[in-house]
């Protein structure tokens, strides 16, 4: 609040203003926001405490303002009550501001029951309002002001909220004749009025015309109360004194309790009367962190928490993949349902090869993700919605800091298993930025579900009893090259300090239908239109690749070969036979095509790892999408029938063409390499094009490495 300089014109009057209230419920903070912590400030020192005077000017009037010693109760005996009680008692205040914690109103308005019966021209702020409406309390000003007989004021002493309307109060309320004040009487039980009565009727008589009322019946209740200093004053009547006294001891004998605290029990009465009328209280904030904190000494437990969580992803994954399944086959046979139907509609040739191999068969390709990602973002929408996420992140920062990583890099990381397409979306939890790149760029190390078929099928083939185990270490190095490139990132490409950041715990809260569909809703159209359109221009740039150029010349004629296989009796023996050579025509035909030709030209490179040409084209094919791999070993090894990894035929055909040691060395190729073309549209639109080039190239600078080390040792091992 503005407060007025003492240069204004002359006021009209002088008002003195005093702040009672308990302690620290906010009178000095008001009293410096009120005097604007100018004006003159008095000091009355006395024993120990002291009170403060500043005088300011508000709308022209001069406004003397008390700061008195925060006090309890008016009758007991310490000297901060006393000098309150003095001050109160000697009715220097023309208006009194009661000041009262809007929080702890309960203990606050016991010294407004004291102030009530005294009859002074009273404001009451209700301080610390703030922390009243965090707590969930809500106050009815209106009725507690009626209930109190004066004005009630919320206000806020620390930003000075609410403060104009306080001293407006304040002018109103001294404008007033003293007798238009309406004295709020408490009420007590039969035998304290009883004994109020006797002590009053005995002060009017011993005072004639000296009190009003409502003094001789506060004076009465005073002097009932035991208060000393009165008692003191009354001192020379012996009469009035022996009857106080008597009926003191009456009402505690009779009572078993004593005079005193039966006040302060019909007080309390009053105030939690008031209370229940005038106060709502939102239990709901206070009772949900309490549940809040109860779960997290589970959740958060130092043994349980991490157990805890690891049961929590597995039942993600678990259910992901197996409820997943369903779905993915439905919409597979649809898909493929589609194409045929699509097909019998279409003259064979080009364009229903285009339609039918490149369009919808890609589009299927992704669509059948689609049932894993919505289940996996459902379980992760939950998790963030009901606070668990968060919680997570608490549990493993520890551990994920010693790989430069942040707690909340986990969820990704491990997303990254089933597809680091949506892995790389989820690093958006992670709000330091830098944190958050090292995340997106180990990601693609992790190995995605879509790497499986290509292990399957190579270690199938190579390590036949132990495939299982050669998987198992496939998982192993996928880990631990992302740990490892996680602490070499962090310490030497994306450096910078280690940002502390706080662990926020929301609290644990019920996710609406509404949040959790908007959560899964958004990731999804994410999903579908980042990866939709890659995989279509992929797959159609593949089979443009694989079908041109058409005029191939054979070096054996086919046609003729298949004519003369026709004429083999065995009907069985035949269709093997024509079979047999449609598989070696369509294998030269790849060959020659644009997609061998690139191969066999990239296939030099991998010249110490001993990849041929072949598996340099599965290799490019995988970097449209890693599930193309296997598909593309099927049609180049004549097997087009044999397309999954499970094919005996294919295995037999791989297993011709490389030792185990480069079959290991190309496992870890497959894994390390690249990342898909819809990760690196991924990893774009999370860090930009040159993070993109980047993971790229280190990636495959470290696939090429590892898999060269790997042949080049093991095979001096062997
Ligand atoms: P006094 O003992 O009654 O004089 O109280 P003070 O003015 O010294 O205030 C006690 C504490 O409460 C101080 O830390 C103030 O900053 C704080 N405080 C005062 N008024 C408010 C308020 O309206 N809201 C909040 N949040 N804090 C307040
Ligand atoms: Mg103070």
């Amino acid at each position: 609040m503005k407060a007025e300089t003492k240069s204004s014109p002359k006021p009209s009057k002088v008002i003195t203003v005093g702040l009672v209230g308990n302690p620290n419920c906010g009178k000095t903070s008001l009293f410096n926001k009120l005097s604007g912590s100018q004006g003159s400030i008095g000091n009355y020192p006395r024993v120990t405490v002291e009170i403060q005077e500043s005088i300011f000017f508000y709308k022209g009037v001069e406004i003397r303002l008390m700061d008195l010693p925060g006090i309890y109760s008016l009758t007991s005996t310490s000297p901060e009550e006393r000098i309150g009680r003095d001050f109160l008692h000697s009715e220097k205040a023309d208006v009194l501001i009661n000041v009262l914690d809007a929080g702890n109103l309960d203990r606050s308005l016991f010294l407004t029951t004291q102030l009530l019966e005294m009859g002074q021209a009273t404001v009451y702020t209700l301080n610390m309002i703030d922390e009243a409406t965090s707590k969930g309390v809500r106050i009815d000003t209106f009725n507690l002001a009626s209930m109190l007989g004066g004005p009630v004021v919320e206000t806020n002493a620390k930003l000075a909220l609410g403060l104009d309307k306080v001293m407006d109060a304040v002018l109103e309320l001294a404008d007033k004749p003293h007798d238009k004040i309406n004295p709020v009487i408490l009420p007590y039980d039969s035998h304290l009025e009883n004994a109020i009565s006797q002590v009053k009727n005995l002060l009017t008589k011993l005072h004639p015309g000296e009190m009003d009322q409502h003094q001789s019946r506060w004076l009465s209740i005073k002097l009932l109360e035991g208060d000393d200093e009165l008692l003191r004053r009354e001192g020379e009547h012996n009469h009035l004194i022996e009857l106080v006294r008597r009926a003191r001891y009456d009402l505690a004998h009779s009572h078993d309790e004593s005079c005193d605290s039966m006040f302060a029990d019909a007080r309390y009465g009053f105030i939690h009367g008031l209370l229940l009328e005038v106060r709502k209280i939102d239990t709901l904030p206070a009772q949900r962190m309490q549940l809040t904190r109860r779960i997290d000494q589970l959740l958060l437990h130092r043994v349980l928490g991490l157990p805890i969580f690891i049961g929590l992803m597995w039942l993600m994954f678990e259910s992901t993949f197996t409820l997943g399944a369903y779905p993915a086959q439905w919409i597979d046979q649809g898909v493929r349902l589609l194409s045929d139907g699509v097909g019998s509609f279409m003259p064979h040739g080009l364009v229903r090869d285009l339609v039918m191999d490149g369009m919808i068969m890609g589009i299927g390709a992704v669509v059948v993700f689609l049932p894993y990602i919505l289940i996996l973002f459902f379980f992760i929408a939950m998790f963030s919605e009901t606070g668990y996420l968060a919680r997570t992140s608490f549990l493993l920062d520890r551990i994920m800091h010693i790989f430069g990583l942040h707690g909340k890099a986990f969820i990704p990381l491990v997303m990254g298993f089933g597809c680091n397409v949506p892995a790389v979306m989820a690093t958006r939890t992670i709000e330091s930025p830098r944190a958050r790149l090292v995340a997106v760029l180990i990601n693609p190390f992790m190995s995605c579900s879509q790497r499986l078929p290509a292990f399957i099928l190579l270690s199938g083939a190579f390590f036949a009893e132990h495939a299982g185990r050669m998987i198992f270490i496939m998982y192993m190095i996928s880990i631990a090259t992302a740990m490892g490139a996680a602490v070499f990132l962090s310490r030497v490409v994306v450096k910078g300090g280690d940002e502390s950041f706080v662990m926020e715990l929301p609290p644990y809260r019920f996710p609406t239908i509404e949040s959790i569909l908007t959560h899964i809703g958004s990731r999804a159209y994410d999903f579908v239109r980042m990866v939709g359109g890659v995989i279509v221009v992929g797959s159609i740039t593949i089979w443009f690749l694989q079908q041109f150029p058409r005029d191939i010349e054979y070096s054996v004629d086919y046609e003729a070969s298949i004519a003369q296989a026709q004429l083999i009796p065995d009907a069985t023996k035949q269709s093997m036979a024509v079979k047999k050579l449609k598989d070696l025509q369509e294998q030269e035909r790849v060959e020659k095509s644009y997609l061998g030709r690139v191969g066999q030209s990239i296939a030099p490179l991998f010249s110490i790892q001993g990849f041929d040409w072949i598996d340099s084209v599965a290799i490019i094919s995988g970097i449209f999408a890693k599930e193309v791999v296997v598909a593309s070993y099927g049609v180049l090894y004549g097997q087009s029938d044999g397309g999954e990894s499970g094919s005996a035929g294919l295995q037999n055909a791989i297993a011709k063409s490389m030792s185990p040691i480069t079959a290991f060395a190309l496992m870890v190729f497959l894994l390390l390499y690249s990342p898909c073309l819809s990760t690196i549209a991924a990893i774009t639109r999370e860090a930009g094009w040159h993070w993109a080039t980047f993971s790229i190239v280190f990636s495959l600078a470290l696939a090429w490495s590892l898999s060269a080390l790997i042949v080049t040792f093991g095979g001096l091992i062997l």
